[in-house]
């Protein structure tokens, strides 16, 4: 799951917002390409899988689920590793707070914007729709404190565990989301994708119902156009849940991840980790 919403991240951090003609000229998986304006090493991630990472970790340490344990790993996943492609305010804002006490202090939680849901992921891993409503609710408000923001973290949360859990077929999944979470779910995607969270996930579960491998949907992510990156981080975290979908991405794509201190290697620990997590919750679960 991590590796590959990785690999969406970094991929689409070459397109975010850029022109359709770039896109279609690019859009081909052949490599990571450099982003014609923005500083981002081709083959990193940004603010989407690292901020995966801190839900990530916080579940598999079992920390306490209370907002100061949760504020703190925001803020250790950026210190540790601080990179380009977060929001400017919020990069700013994550530089200047020392701890999670300040961060709790100082946050204004009144976006909609998509920056709880792209890191809503591994929520799913959770063994119940009522559990992951919960975690995931309680991790968007920290950031997110609108209907707008956590209704997309929630629904992007719930499309892993449909998935995970083998609730159904890939074509009911916007209908499934529809009965658990406001939103049209179900409703096709059209056009360039903008910030407000809804979107980005609305995008991602059009791409997933149109395509059958991993190839497919990424290309299919980044042909929306706009805010790209996320959306192919949501789409690929539940695309490689799904057993209908091919497990095809390119290898190139893979070897090319940045794998620095928490690159490509780190990535795939701690998939390992969140497997044996769902398996623990699988085995108690059936
Ligand atoms: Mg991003």
């Amino acid at each position: 799951m991590l590796l590959e919403l990785a690999i969406g991240d970094a991929y689409g951090a070459g397109f975010e917002y850029a022109d359709i003609g770039m896109i279609r000229q690019h859009n081909n998986l052949t490599r990571y390409v450099q982003h014609p304006r923005h500083n981002i090493r081709p083959g990193a991630y940004t603010d989407d899988t690292q901020m995966t990472l801190a839900i990530a970790e916080a579940m598999v340490s079992n920390i306490s689920w209370e907002p100061l344990a949760l504020a703190q790993k925001f803020v250790e996943v950026f210190k540790r590793d601080p990179r380009p492609g977060y929001a400017t305010g919020f990069y700013h804002f994550l530089q200047q707070v020392r701890d999670g006490e300040q961060f709790l202090k100082e946050i204004k939680p009144v976006s909609d914007k998509s920056g709880a849901a792209m890191r809503a992921a591994p929520l799913g891993i959770y063994p119940s729709i009522d559990q992951v409503i919960e975690r995931c609710t309680f991790q968007a408000t920290l950031t997110h404190n609108t209907p707008g923001g956590i209704n997309a973290a929630v629904a992007a949360s719930l499309m892993t565990h449909y998935f995970l859990y083998d609730l159904g077929p890939k074509q009911n999944l916007g209908a499934f989301l529809e009965k658990h979470v406001p939103g049209r779910w179900s409703s096709p995607w059209r056009g360039s994708v903008k910030s407000q969270g809804w979107m980005s996930v609305q995008a991602a579960i059009t791409a997933l119902t149109r395509s059958a491998s991993m190839s497919n949907l990424l290309k299919a992510c980044i042909q929306f156009s706009g805010d790209v990156d996320t959306v192919a981080t949501i789409a690929l975290a539940a695309g490689s849940c799904s057993h209908e979908i091919a497990q095809d991405l390119p290898p190139h794509l893979l070897n090319t991840l940045e794998n620095g201190p928490y690159g490509r290697d780190y990535l795939r620990q701690l998939d390992a980790r969140l497997l044996s997590l769902l398996e623990t919750y699988k085995s108690g679960y059936n």
